[in-house]
């Protein structure tokens, strides 16, 4: 299954995927097709309302479409045996709204990726830290999100959403709460991981220039559709 040009395979098929809400008073999409390409990082851009979140989700496995077809990497995620697995393992995913539990630390924080994964206690502690590491927290491993920065928040978040090396990243709107500083680090760490990792996929959301300005490929959206960007073509 392998792209003809780059020789490398499809991570994403989206096919003609529709999604109504509200029993189709809301068109959230209305067609979409999108390719990614295993080790493509491709920035959604679009305004606020077109579809952008929904699509993730879908990618997700948090909802599904109303009509289409979705494929990642081997899943076809209409036919999916274990949702949840396929969420702790094949997905890793980062928001904007980060959803750290408050009276944990950033190392716990972490660790709770790893719980149901034949971890021992000392090994998902050791991948714990080992991940905040990874994202420049090393020394903040003890600390509450509360006594975090936004942005070091977010990237207890990214390192939790690396925890079980998911081999595609979903990210919606990561910079999106950060001044300039924090966003650029967060960015930063998204390029790391691409340099560290070339088979990781990510699909990444951002309202921010300067962030889609890193990824490989801006996808655009509009109105429930995909208006641009769309040109890498996989064979399925
Ligand atoms: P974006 O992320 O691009 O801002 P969304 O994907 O969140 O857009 O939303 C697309 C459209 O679908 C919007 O009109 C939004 O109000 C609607 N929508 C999203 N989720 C739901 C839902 N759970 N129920 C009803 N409407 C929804
Ligand atoms: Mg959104």
């Amino acid at each position: 299954m392998n792209d003809d040009r780059t020789g490398r395979g499809a991570a994403i098929v989206v096919r003609d995927v529709h999604k109504d809400f509200d029993g189709g008073v809301v068109r959230a999409l209305r067609g979409v097709d999108l390719d990614v390409l295993v080790g493509e990082w491709v920035a959604v851009v679009g305004p606020s309302g077109c579809g952008k979140s929904t699509l993730l989700h879908l990618l997700a496995a948090l909802d599904s479409p109303t009509s289409g077809r979705v494929r990642v990497l081997d899943h076809d995620l209409a036919a999916l045996d274990d949702p949840a697995r396929y969420r702790r393992s094949v997905v890793g995913l980062v928001f904007q709204l980060h959803n750290l539990v408050p009276h944990l630390t950033a190392a716990q924080n972490v660790e709770i990726a790893l719980f149901g994964t034949h971890r021992s206690r000392g090994e998902r502690r050791r991948r714990a830290l080992e991940l905040l590491a990874d994202v420049d927290l090393a020394g903040l491993e003890r600390r509450q999100p509360t006594r975090l920065s936004g942005g070091e928040r977010q990237r207890v978040a990214i390192a939790r959403a690396l925890a079980n090396n998911p081999p595609v990243v979903l990210a919606d709107e990561p910079t999106g709460s950060l001044d300039t500083a924090s966003a650029t680090r967060v960015t930063g760490v998204f390029e790391r991981l691409r340099d560290d990792r070339p088979e990781l996929t990510i699909v990444m959301v951002t309202h921010d220039p300067r962030v889609a300005a890193r990824a490989d490929r801006v996808i655009e959206m509009c109105d429930g559709i995909v208006v641009g960007g769309q040109a890498a073509t996989a064979r399925t």
